[in-house]
């Protein structure tokens, strides 16, 4: 499929940009120690990662801390000038452009809030037109592909090639164990829509809290994902915002080491082999799958043709919680995840209620 992004690759711009490219930094900017102390130890772990802080926080509420604003530029450059490492932030409106521009910022990223505003996201591409400047673009807060896309459109339109996305989660009401749900399924459908199109995951966001970041750095690497934006402060316990979910710069060393970082491919005739028998027994598999479903559906059919030649409802509630437990717990027994065997028996459910209500409507004469 042809890409709907122009983008030039990160390998030609960014020297060193070996995956995983990492950026790590505090959530936000607080005092020009904070950012030079993080900033030491990250540049010391390896100065190709790049640094990132918040200047300008979009928080939900007012009243809390929104940033030290333009002063912190000042301290990004000092952190620029004295570790090397490129700097990066989040703009939200033209004047943050600007700014950013001024003080040198190297790489600009539009943050999740911004992104479903397309107002917002085109006042930074416009007052980004002429300018030569890579820009990250997170995921919007709900997990809407088009805005995602079209925040992507709109700077990739202004004449930004350097582009990349970040996921950084979708706002959720299941409950899941993180603050934001990654929803992976996005993030592969965002890659199959935009091939050549770098993706960033933001663990940080994801987890909101930093027991789950290693798990989900790891799953982003094995997914292919280009590289992680990792939030790291100096003294988390303290931090201004996100406290929770930081971590010290010498956790994010750890964390590194201990990456796998897997090729997206092997030369090795055997491991092509390999995989290629196990590709053909999915193959099989799944063509049972469906042939299985066939024959569920089509007993569904019977099923709904002898409930209404005996006016009985198709919806039997006990019988369905019944179902649903006992296959809840051989599932269980046979080592598949509860949330998947739920969702799946949930589909299925309401496909056989569907094909039910069409047997019962068919035979509706008049
Ligand atoms: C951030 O990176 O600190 C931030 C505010 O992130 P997001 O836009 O993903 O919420
Ligand atoms: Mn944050």
């Amino acid at each position: 499929m042809k890409s709907l992004l122009n983008i030039t690759p990160v390998c030609s711009w960014l020297a060193g940009a070996e995956r995983p490219l990492i950026i790590a930094g505090p959530c936000s900017a607080e005092s020009e120690v904070q950012m030079l102390n993080t900033a030491k130890s990250i540049a010391a772990i390896d100065s190709k990662i790049i640094f990132r802080a918040g200047i300008w926080k979009p928080r939900t509420r007012p009243n809390a801390f929104e940033g030290v604003g333009k002063v912190g530029l000042g301290w990004m450059k000092k952190v620029k000038e004295e570790t090397g490492m490129l700097i990066s932030t989040e703009v939200a409106n033209a004047n943050h452009v600007e700014e950013c521009l001024k003080a040198g910022v190297d790489i600009l990223w539009i943050g999740a809030r911004t992104t479903v505003n397309p107002f917002s996201v085109q006042e930074i591409a416009d007052s980004l037109k002429g300018v030569d400047i890579p820009v990250f673009i997170k995921n919007p807060v709900t997990p809407d592909m088009q805005l995602w896309i079209g925040a992507l459109e709109r700077i990739n339109q202004a004449g930004i090639t350097k582009i990349a996305a970040i996921h950084r989660g979708f706002h959720s009401h299941a409950s899941t164990p993180f603050r934001n749900d990654p929803k992976w399924e996005m993030a592969i459908e965002l890659r199959t829509l935009c091939p050549d199109l770098p993706i960033i995951c933001d663990p940080s966001h994801i987890c909101g809290n930093t027991d789950l970041i290693p798990y989900v750095s790891q799953k982003a690497l094995d997914m292919d994902m280009h590289g992680l934006m990792i939030e790291t402060h100096c003294m988390p316990t303290v931090a201004l915002s996100d406290a929770k979910q930081q971590l010290t710069p010498a956790q994010l060393s750890g964390l590194i080491k201990k990456l796998v970082v897997r090729k997206s491919n092997s030369q090795n005739p055997d491991f092509k082999n390999k995989l290629e028998e196990l590709r053909e027994s999915i193959n099989k598999t799944d063509e049972d799958l469906l042939q299985i479903l066939m024959n569920r559906m089509l007993t569904a059919e019977k099923i709904g043709t002898y409930k209404k030649e005996n006016n009985v409802t198709i919806l039997q509630k006990n019988r369905w919680e019944d179902l649903l437990n006992e296959r809840l717990s051989n599932a269980a027994m046979m080592g598949l995840s509860e949330e998947f065997v739920r969702a799946l028996y949930v589909l299925i459910h309401e496909e056989s209620i569907r094909k039910q209500t069409e047997v019962m409507n068919n035979k509706i004469s008049i």
